[in-house]
């Protein structure tokens, strides 16, 4: 059985995310545990130097392709698939991100390997590798054994710290011959970047951050009254920005923006991993939420169990 590690690195047009590294710190532990090498998987076009951001691991796999400059959920996934085909490495990690959940579901079944998804934490010991994986939005942790051959875990963006595995240097680079690729039926059309005329709430120092407990967009002006009362700007859940009630440039989260304000006042949201991934390096987070379960008071600093729209007039009030 391999003992190798792989990790599939993530970058937009060479910049690099973070939970690449948070990966490579992960996979570097695991490797040192399996006794086996550490291997980054990078795809892209002209983006050979990167390999050198990748000096946790002992070798960069590089797949080129002018084709594969920017994320094609097909072509990835057949790349990828091939490199796990002829290397069979113990553990593959993805990240549980927009490319990783395209990625791993048909690197697992094209390979008939494992999955599992949501992981945050994982441990490998005689070859055996544990995982912990988050369930029912967060509210519940299963511990799994995997025994496999081979497994691919898509890992929770912020469970480990990036610093691990930031470390530069010159890993040996093996080039993947990329080939088939005018098979795909998804071609990419263009990038749209993210609206900017709207407040930056990357920039804020405080966000009052609104979810689905405010069941109505007639209920937001209450909330832009006690942000603006804060010195604050509103942000908010996926939900809002869905139910258009709020522009996509108000959103936290992994398909929305990441922040780190002072204090974040999280009203109304549950806590669902995908939006902690956007706010969890927020110095300071207190929830108001009517359930204790609440996944959101695990990461909260202070954490009032009550309705919204008692509190919200109330601090307004205050304030
Ligand atoms: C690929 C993918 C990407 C995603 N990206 C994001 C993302 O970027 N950002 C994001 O936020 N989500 C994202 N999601 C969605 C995410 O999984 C959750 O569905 C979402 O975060 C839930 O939003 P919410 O907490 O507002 O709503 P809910 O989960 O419905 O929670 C509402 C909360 O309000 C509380 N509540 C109800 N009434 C009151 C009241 N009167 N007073 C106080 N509390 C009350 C409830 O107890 C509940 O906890 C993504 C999902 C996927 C699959």
């Amino acid at each position: 059985m391999s003992k190798q590690i792989f990790v599939i690195t993530e970058h937009l047009r060479g910049k690099i995310d973070d939970v690449t590294y948070e990966m490579l710190g992960k996979g570097k532990e695991l490797a040192a545990a399996s006794g086996g090498e550490l291997v980054a998987v990078l795809l892209g076009h002209n983006q050979k130097e990167l390999a050198n951001e990748f000096g946790a691991a002992s070798k960069v796999i590089y797949a080129d392709h002018e084709k594969l400059a920017d994320f094609n959920p097909w072509m990835y996934a057949k790349i990828v698939s091939e490199i796990v085909a002829q290397q069979k490495p113990r553990v593959v990690l993805t990240a549980y991100s927009s490319m990783g959940i395209e990625v791993a579901p048909a690197v697992s079944v094209s390979q008939g390997i494992s999955l599992t998804a949501y992981v945050s934490d994982l441990s490998i010991q005689d070859l055996k590798v544990s995982v912990v994986s988050q369930i029912y939005g967060g509210k519940m942790n299963i511990e799994a054994v995997d025994e496999n051959e081979s497994m691919i875990a898509c890992v929770l963006p912020g469970s480990f710290p990036a610093d691990a595995g930031k470390a530069t240097g010159s890993p040996a680079v093996e080039d993947f011959a990329v080939s088939g690729l005018d098979e795909s039926k998804i071609q990419f059309k263009k990038l749209i970047a993210p609206d900017k005329s709207d407040v930056d709430i990357t920039q804020s120092e405080i966000l009052v951050s609104v979810g689905r407990g405010i069941q109505s967009n007639d209920n937001l002006p209450m909330v832009e009254e006690l942000a603006t009362k804060l010195g604050g700007a509103v942000s908010c859940s996926r939900p809002i920005v869905d139910s258009k009630w709020m522009p996509k440039t108000r959103q936290v989260g992994k398909s929305g923006l990441k922040v780190k304000p002072k204090c974040y006042l999280a009203l109304g949201i549950s806590g669902a991993p995908e939006h902690i991934e956007g706010m969890k390096e927020a110095d300071l987070v207190i929830a108001v939420n009517t359930d204790p379960k609440a996944p959101i008071f695990d990461y909260a600093h202070y954490g009032v169990v009550g309705d919204l729209f008692d509190i919200i007039p109330a601090l307004s009030a205050k304030l």
